[in-house]
């Protein structure tokens, strides 16, 4: 199955990306994770994209849709994949589209995450990431044992250089601007599905599982 998770930062769409991909066996492709990757790495793809990534703003659309056409062409993405924050403009979606078509794939759905603009806020100024092993915690909703301290691997935490207050409010316009308008062009090809992800993770897995297969 290839789907599309759609939704504004702090939907939920990466935490969910992992409970689908480990529920269908297809991979999780998140290219503001490679992007994170290549920024450590202090590649020339990282130096490129660093600045855009620091004020919240989108990376050109020709370095992402080369970057996603590549890592859509290697093997584990034959049978299906979920993309979580591919395509963020009309023109990504388009070249997806156009893509996939090449090697007679399609989109099946995407899934549109809803959530509040104040539940949004909480979980992005309340992440913490594991510096160690990427495990995510969240001060107000599932906040580690010991502050600052991986449950898991005992790994330091820390805050994305993004999910800061003033960041925040710029990536939520970003995507009002520039990415809103992609639900409408999956509506019109009668691909969207509108899920409520303000319930726990489970919760809004059973839900997604249910909606696919009905
Ligand atoms: P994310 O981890 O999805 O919140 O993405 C972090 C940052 O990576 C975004 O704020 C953008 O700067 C960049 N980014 C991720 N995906 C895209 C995309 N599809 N198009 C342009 N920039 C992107």
């Amino acid at each position: 199955m290839n789907l599309i998770l759609l939704g504004a930062p702090g939907s939920g769409k990466g935490t969910l990306a992992q409970l689908l991909s480990s529920e269908l066996g297809v991979p999780h492709i998140s290219p503001g994770d490679i992007l994170r990757e290549e920024v450590k790495k202090d590649s020339r793809l990282g130096k490129m994209a660093a600045p855009f990534m620091e004020k919240g703003e989108l990376v050109p659309d020709v370095v992402m849709i080369k970057l996603m056409e590549q890592r859509m062409d290697e093997p584990d993405c034959e049978h299906g994949f979920i993309l979580d924050g591919f395509p963020r403009t009309i023109p990504q979606a388009q070249q997806l589209d156009q893509f996939l078509s090449r090697s007679n794939k399609r989109i099946d759905f995407a899934v549109k995450f809803e959530v509040s603009e104040k539940c949004a806020l909480k979980r992005l100024g309340g992440r913490r990431i594991c510096s160690r092993c990427g495990a995510d915690f969240n001060l107000y909703t599932k906040p580690p044992r010991k502050e600052n301290v991986c449950d898991l691997c005992g790994g330091k935490l820390f805050q994305r250089k993004d999910d800061n207050e003033e960041v925040i409010y710029n990536r939520l316009k970003v995507y009002g601007e520039q990415t809103l308008p992609i639900e409408e062009y999956y509506n019109h090809q009668g691909k969207l599905l509108r899920i409520n992800t303000e319930n726990s993770p489970d919760m809004v897995l059973k839900e997604i599982l249910e909606v696919l297969e009905a």
